[in-house]
């Protein structure tokens, strides 16, 4: 079988959990092909993110302290994860490349006190840089026959949206399975920096937050890999947030088009086109939490089993969002009125998440992130209002949460809605919008703030959702 190991921030946060990897890597890589794919340790795409802003604004002595911590730390994890000293030589060859480039950018864009996206990039993807050398140091003491080499180098290649770059598919995947196959076929295990690509011209890019998962998927797509393992510090995709609802369950079995719906809604550790890469070929993906090598996690494939009285598998919270409803009795009838009023939100960058129209049309509401409430209506305002009065209003409620209820088999189950208000309703509380993705897989609604936690936790239980046994289905 040929796997595609892939271990988050936390697998690799300390020497320690390093060698763990190493080790899991080599008891897998005894049966089987395996590509190894890691994020950064720990937090340090945070510290690296604060890193740039530091540099931006000149701050020279912060600069050079987060350096020499940045610096240290992975030098010493270095210490601490190879002891055979030819092994540390290698390794420690790579890891003072990265580190003085890291070093020369940081200063520099402290000395003019700006940072252009491009070297923003750069300097981030210095994260992965450094812990997948170390991971590849300690399978290399293994006695594994493992090769280093970052993103770009692997043949990732992405468009020059620094920051938040798409990788260009079809290139990419030609590119990666010319480079890899070949090591795969002799034996050697390569080890690549999540969440970097490089453009065509060479720069370093990176894919977006929690980007390595998406370099995860692109590298199995292109090797025709038979299953991607996610190895985080969860035990996989759940029915609901954990820490709101104490006995929400881990989902066995779900298809690619749930695990899509509950990414967009923020469900833990998916990065939003993580899937799309795998689910056009089939290719399973397994999420499982690397402190419990045993459990099996959460496998997103195609046709999983349906949970015979669950067709609602998952219900998540969407907070910091505010609704944004423009109003005005005479959009009856006038075509166009919903465009207009979703080209000004799309030309000032803003992201919707969920829309709704009353039947009367007299009424528009969508749900946007909190932090572009205000930018939104502003220039919602200054673009509509007082041409004509099509449009009366623009009305802004940021005190809300939105709430995600998905399942697969909504589409074909009737009273699915009406079991969700009853529960809701019973609580007391008061639905504020609602509205049905085009898939049907997934029923959003709107609830005051204050509510949100409830809303969750009545809806979690009126489906039953705690009796979903994560062992039979
Ligand atoms: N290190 C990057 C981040 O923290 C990418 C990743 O972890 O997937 O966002
Ligand atoms: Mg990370």
């Amino acid at each position: 079988m040929k796997v595609v190991m892939k271990f988050g921030g936390s697998s690799v946060a300390s020497a320690e959990r390093i060698r763990n990897v190493a080790d899991r890597v080599k008891v897998t890589g005894k049966g089987h092909q395996v590509v190894v794919i890691c994020s950064a340790m720990g937090d340090m795409t945070d510290e690296l993110l604060a890193l740039c802003a530091d540099a931006s604004k000149g701050l020279e002595k912060q600069v050079e302290e987060r350096l020499a911590s940045i610096r240290e730390m992975h030098l010493a994890a270095l210490a601490a994860t190879v002891s055979e000293k030819s092994v540390r030589r290698q390794v420690l060859g790579v890891l003072n490349v990265t580190l003085s480039q890291l070093e020369k950018l940081a200063r520099g864009s402290t000395v003019l006190g700006e940072l252009t996206p491009r070297s923003r990039d750069a300097i981030l993807s210095c994260g992965e840089r450094l812990s997948n050398p170390l991971v590849w140091g300690a399978l290399l003491e293994r006695g594994m026959d493992a090769v280093y080499m970052t993103g770009g180098e692997a043949g990732i290649m992405t468009d020059d949206r620094f920051g938040d770059a798409n990788p260009l598919m079809e290139v990419t995947k030609f590119q990666v399975k010319e480079k890899l196959s070949p090591l795969l076929a002799e034996g050697k295990t390569p080890v690549v920096t999540g969440y970097t690509g490089a453009t065509q011209s060479g720069d370093t890019t990176t894919l977006g937050r929690g980007g390595s998962d998406l370099t995860a998927t692109i590298i199995a797509s292109a090797i025709d890999a038979d299953e991607v393992w996610i190895w985080s510090d969860v035990d996989g995709l759940m029915t609901a947030d954990p820490r709101l609802v104490p006995n929400a369950r881990v989902l066995r079995e779900i298809s690619y088009e749930e695990a899509g719906e509950m990414a967009v809604f923020g469900a833990k550790a998916l990065h939003p086109r993580t899937l799309e890469p795998v689910g056009e070929k089939g290719i399973p993906v397994r999420f499982r939490n690397t402190f419990k090598p045993s459990d099996q996690g959460t496998v997103v494939k195609r046709n999983p089993k349906l949970y015979s009285k669950n067709v609602v598998k998952a219900v998540a919270l969407v907070k910091e969002v505010a609704v944004i409803t423009v109003a005005g009795a005479s959009m009856v009838g006038k075509p166009g009125s919903a465009a207009r009023i979703f080209d000004v939100i799309a030309r000032s960058g803003i992201n919707v998440l969920m829309i709704s129209q009353s039947v009367s049309e007299s009424n528009i509401s969508m749900v946007v992130a909190r932090s572009s409430m205000e930018k939104g209506a502003n220039a919602l305002e200054l673009a509509l209002l007082g041409q004509g009065g099509v449009f009366r209003k623009i009305l802004t409620e940021h005190d809300v949460s939105a709430i995600a209820i998905v399942g697969g088999g909504m589409r074909s189950t009737k009273g699915v809605a009406a079991t969700a208000f009853e529960a809701i309703a019973a609580k007391g509380i008061n639905v504020r919008m609602t509205a049905s993705g085009s898939s049907y897989q997934n029923l959003s609604l709107v609830v005051a703030e204050k509510d949100a936690k409830e809303t969750v936790r009545a809806i979690h239980s009126a489906f039953h959702l705690e009796k979903l046994n994560s062992h039979s289905g």
